[in-house]
């Protein structure tokens, strides 16, 4: 029988690209690079302005903190370094670079000398941080420093291949087209992780996947399929977990923390990519997909290509396009550029028209139905949290589990109220969150005045004496 959790809910999936073989997309006139593309610090660019650089070659790197380098996805020359906005209102410097078709790859770049079995643990975590590879299930966490946090603390290796968002269908094209760099992929983090056992999940809308994989993996005892039941949102990692281990992920707690880590199926294949190859992560798989698009596809598509290159690719638009997202309609961002660049996040491009927006068009009115109590998965109340919102009672909000809602948009989706509540609740949380910084900041700088004023006296007493 199919695993799944407790909560969640069936929506369609318009899967519209299930059969669309992965194509590569023809290398665009310009990339344009932002120096963030991960969870941590900031990459400061290694190249200016009129710099020829190579394809592979070293971007950008981060001096200090959690975060790994960005490599250049195309060969040529560097026209512009600048900043652009991002979708969620930053600004990122971003590394311009004019293809000259080329495609001329980094002499650095080289197969690892040793076989597999003779890379220790280290060399492995050093090989996937130089290759910039970081979660590319969207979250987006450098995958080196996953590894380093995990080892020895872990039993249970999972890889995520739920894929429950609606409309992409990348990852389950990877399975089918490519799944043994998928299956070496995990050994070669297995190794890393010093584990024996690791269970690849996949939710049963992609049985030929799961045949695929099976077929790949007879007669393994180290790497079995699991079969997971199509509902969303059974790709979040609390959601896999408690599906495959019947454990509940306590809030504020990291899998690792119940011994569990957690890669996402593209990201198997780029440390492959990485450990077999020497290649860095310059590329990534993306559903375009939307019903303003003219021909959906799965696309192989080097990092920094604009959204606008990849649509006419597809066919270009045919109706207006009222919202262009980045990943999927219920978790992904809403962007507003159409030039905006692919990153290692950038699972699928969405561009739907009016007709497929949601619309508020009727004031709000909860009608109590509980619809939005019995699917969270997460066992919330998104119902009072969203009234706690309204009112701006942050505390009682707090008090209900706010900070445990991971944002799947389950309750709004399926609201006969039209209450938009995953957007109060990500209000909620942001409020507290920056009134815990500004304490946290507050009361560091009181510690610190007084450490300066107990040196001062602890020094004016030294001197009387
Ligand atoms: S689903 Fe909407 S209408 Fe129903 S209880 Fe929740 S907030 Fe109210
Ligand atoms: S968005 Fe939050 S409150 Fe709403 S269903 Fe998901 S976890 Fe529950």
């Amino acid at each position: 029988m199919a695993l799944t959790f407790r909560g969640g809910m069936h929506i369609d999936d318009h899967k519209n690209t299930r059969r669309c073989k992965i194509e590569a997309l023809p290398p665009p006139a310009y990339v344009s690079i932002p120096m963030s593309q991960h969870i941590g610090a900031h990459c400061a660019p290694c190249v200016k302005v009129g710099d020829t650089v190579l394809k592979g070659q070293v971007i950008g790197r981060v001096e200090t903190g959690l975060g790994c380098p960005v490599h250049a996805s195309v060969s040529g020359k560097v026209t512009a370094i600048k900043e652009i906005n991002a979708a969620n209102g930053t600004k990122i410097v971003n590394v311009v670079i004019s293809n000259d078709g080329c495609g001329t790859l980094d002499p650095s770049i080289h197969p690892y000398q040793k076989r597999i079995q003779d890379i220790t643990s280290d060399e492995i975590i050093e090989i996937v941080k130089n290759a910039g590879i970081s979660g590319m299930g969207g979250a987006t966490f450098p995958t080196y420093a996953k590894i380093q946090s995990a080892i020895g603390k872990v039993q249970h290796l999972i890889v995520n291949c739920a894929e429950c968002e609606p409309y992409i269908t990348a990852n389950h094209r990877l399975l089918l087209e490519s799944p043994t760099t998928v299956i070496n992929g995990i050994k070669i983090l297995m190794r890393a992780l010093g584990l024996r056992k690791a269970e690849i999940a996949v939710e049963d809308n992609k049985l030929d996947a799961i045949n695929k994989l099976e077929e790949h993996l007879v007669g393994s005892d180290i790497i079995s399929v699991k079969v997971m039941k199509t509902k969303y949102p059974q790709g979040d990692e609390r959601q896999l977990i408690y599906a495959l281990k019947g454990v509940e992920l306590p809030t504020g707690k990291l899998p690792s923390d119940i011994g569990c880590v957690i890669f996402n199926a593209e990201t198997c294949h780029a440390v492959f990519e990485a450990v077999a190859h020497g290649m860095p992560l310059i590329e990534r798989i993306v559903t375009c997909d939307g019903d303003c698009i003219r021909t959906p596809k799965n696309l192989r598509v080097p990092l920094g290509t604009p959204y606008l290159d990849v649509i006419n690719y597809c066919g270009g638009l045919r109706a207006q396009p009222k919202k262009i997202v980045n990943g999927g309609p219920m978790m992904g961002t809403a962007q507003w550029d159409i030039e905006a660049p692919v990153t290692k996040g950038t699972s699928a491009i969405l561009v739907f028209s009016e007709k497929n927006d949601l619309h508020y068009d009727q004031p709000e009115a909860c009608i109590r139905c509980g619809r939005c109590v019995r699917n969270c998965p997460m066992h919330l109340m998104p119902n009072y949290l969203a009234s706690f919102s309204k009112t701006g009672a942050y505390e009682q909000a707090e008090d209900y589990g706010v900070m445990s809602c991971v944002e799947c948009g389950t309750c709004s989706y399926n609201c006969p109220g039209q209450v938009p509540i995953v957007q109060y609740i990500r209000k909620t949380k942001t409020h507290i969150s920056t009134v815990k910084r500004a304490q946290q900041a507050a009361l560091a700088a009181s510690k610190a005045e007084t450490t300066a004023s107990e040196d001062k006296n602890q020094a004016a007493k030294e001197e009387t004496k």
